[in-house]
């Protein structure tokens, strides 16, 4: 691809082109963005140099050959300086060579099914201040079958893309002249949450938990206590200086409030374990190139909890949170998981022998549960190995949700203690859990995954009763009144044509409707239609109730 640009666009500058988890990019430097005719231009001139085979040479070079041969590409000069050997690798096809560790293929003419996918604009090494730069990115596979099946399900993802669904179901929205990445649920979308978060709260009471709330901001000591200073700041927006002697910090965590409830008295060992939950809404200072519809954002409401515990409870009440994770991942639909236990980062605190005792614990829990997962080397947070589960969604997609860590550094550093059996001071051990994640987020997947065809007991509209003339909307009225107590009903009474009225509720996709006419009126009876099925037939108002409640009561 990089060569093709360059045949037909000389002047545009190379910046870097990695092999990324589904196809390439490359970024260039050009002022205008790649236009749709352009990629054509480009997959074209593709297709010339693989027809013409060449040869992918491996030439390694010593740095001053190395700037010679890109003496015209800035940004590559900048790499060269930057690489520690003394020997530089290139890979040449061609008329053209670019820098690049490797592997190749042997020769172009073995590149079989691509397509150039979409355009966006990026800046160079990712960093605002730098050159921005316009990247392309492809996907290529051996078969035409391959591709056609991606290109397929890239259409697919498209149509379920909860940035649009949320704007045509209005759901939510991003006001980025006012702050890039922070959400504005509108009440469509506030319903939703409000349900999900009365089903939370409600499991969790039921659970053995208890509710706290907690301030937005506090003092920058307790966060440079917390070791976020030292370790987290590039996440946290910058403080909030008062005066000369007062600075407040936004909270990219819950954590350090928590402990600070626990450590508002003496606990004893017959208190553990403690459960501590919270919808706790945080702030963090992601990059703006990163920032994506709900699934990235930089304020949201964690699904959080923070549990104390003696070391002989930890096993316990991982596998208590593990039944709880699964517990509320199928009430959501999501019936695939795929689990990971991150084990110990090479930057680390805390001794060995307790990451292993904490590593042992959850890998127990685990076995317990008999849950098969994956090791994870080296990808535990600085304060302790994790549990991290990952939901399927209905096009295969993967998605990071729900995370279970083991921390005894915090405890330590916030002087946490209770008072053991025999009477001595005993430090506990704090297990920081998240089950949805964010809501943010994972409205973002339930939106994608459903298709915003939320289930009954989730729909911000669950039913809507549609007479087929005017002379009908008083009845109608009357029994949205009946109906009220138990469901979100709506009522369309303007004077439009019955058909347009279920066109506009499937579009809104609303879970039910009730029509009403002449018909319906005279035998005291309800036509009830199901969105995407049509009629389901002619039922008393205690049938409609009743099948619906059950619905709702199952969450189907
Ligand atoms: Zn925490």
């Amino acid at each position: 691809m990089a060569q093709a640009v360059k045949r037909l666009f000389p002047d545009v500058k190379l910046g870097t082109g990695p092999a990324i988890e589904r196809g390439f990019y490359y970024d260039f430097q050009r002022k205008e963005p790649f236009t749709p005719d352009e990629l054509i231009k480009i997959e074209n001139e593709m297709r010339n140099i693989i027809k013409e085979n060449y040869r992918i040479e491996r030439i390694e070079k010593n740095k001053e050959e190395a700037k010679e041969i890109l003496k015209y590409e800035p940004f590559k000069l900048e790499i060269i300086d930057e690489i520690e050997d003394e020997m530089v690798s290139f890979y040449k096809q061609g008329e053209f060579i670019d820098l690049c560790e490797g592997p190749h293929l042997n020769s172009t003419g073995e590149v079989k099914f691509f397509k150039l996918l979409f355009v966006s604009s990026s800046y160079w090494r990712g960093d605002e201040k730098r050159e921005s730069m316009q990247r392309i990115y492809g996907i290529s596979f051996e078969t035409k079958e391959e591709l056609e099946n991606y290109l397929k399900f890239l259409e697919e993802a498209k149509e379920r893309d909860h940035r649009v669904l949320g704007k045509k179901l209005d759901l939510y929205s991003i006001h980025p002249e006012y702050g890039p990445g922070l959400i504005f649920w509108h009440p469509k979308g506030a319903i939703v949450r409000k349900i999900i978060e009365d089903f939370w709260k409600e499991v969790h009471l039921n659970n053995g938990y208890e509710l706290v709330y907690t301030p937005h901001i506090a003092d920058i000591s307790l966060w440079e206590k917390s070791g976020h200073i030292s370790f987290y700041s590039e996440y946290m927006f910058p403080k909030m200086e008062i005066d000369q002697e007062k600075a407040y910090q936004l909270k990219p965590m819950n954590c350090p409030f928590h402990i600070q409830i626990y450590n508002s008295k003496l606990r004893s060992y017959r208190d553990l374990p403690i459960r501590w939950a919270e919808l706790g809404t945080v702030y963090r200072y992601e990059k703006p190139g990163v920032l994506h519809g709900l699934l990235r954002v930089r304020g949201f409401t964690q699904d959080d909890a923070h549990i104390f515990c003696t070391p002989e409870q930890i096993e316990d009440e991982v596998c208590k949170i593990i039944d709880l994770v699964y517990f509320f991942l199928k009430s959501f639909g999501f019936n695939e998981y795929k689990v990971f236990l991150s084990t110990r980062p090479e930057k680390f605190v805390g001794s060995i022998e307790n990451w292993e005792r904490a590593t042992k614990a959850l890998q127990n829990a685990l076995n317990t549960k008999n849950i098969a997962y994956e090791i994870d080397p080296g990808e535990g947070v600085f304060y302790g190995p994790k549990i991290d589960i990952k939901i399927k969604d209905c096009l295969g997609r993967e998605w990071q949700c729900s995370t279970i860590q083991v921390d005894f550094n915090i405890p330590e550093k916030f002087d946490l203690k209770y008072i053991g059996s025999d009477g001595s001071f005993k430090v506990p051990i704090l297990i920081h859990r998240a089950i949805l994640g964010s809501l943010e987020r994972f409205f973002g997947i339930l939106i994608e995954h459903y298709k915003g065809n939320f289930p009954l007991w989730l729909a911000p509209e669950q039913i809507r009763i549609l007479p087929i003339a005017e002379r009908h909307n008083e009845y109608c009225i009357n029994l949205k009144n009946r109906f009220e107590k138990e469901f979100r009903i709506g009522i369309d009474l303007r004077n439009e044509k019955i058909n347009k009225k279920i066109k506009e509720a499937e579009d809104e996709k609303v879970p039910y409707m009730i029509i009403i006419g002449d018909k319906e009126i005279k035998e005291g009876k309800l036509s009830l239609r199901k969105h995407g099925k049509g009629m389901i037939g002619i039922l008393n108002f205690e049938e409609i109730e009743n099948i619906l409640k059950e619905e709702v009561k199952n969450r189907k």
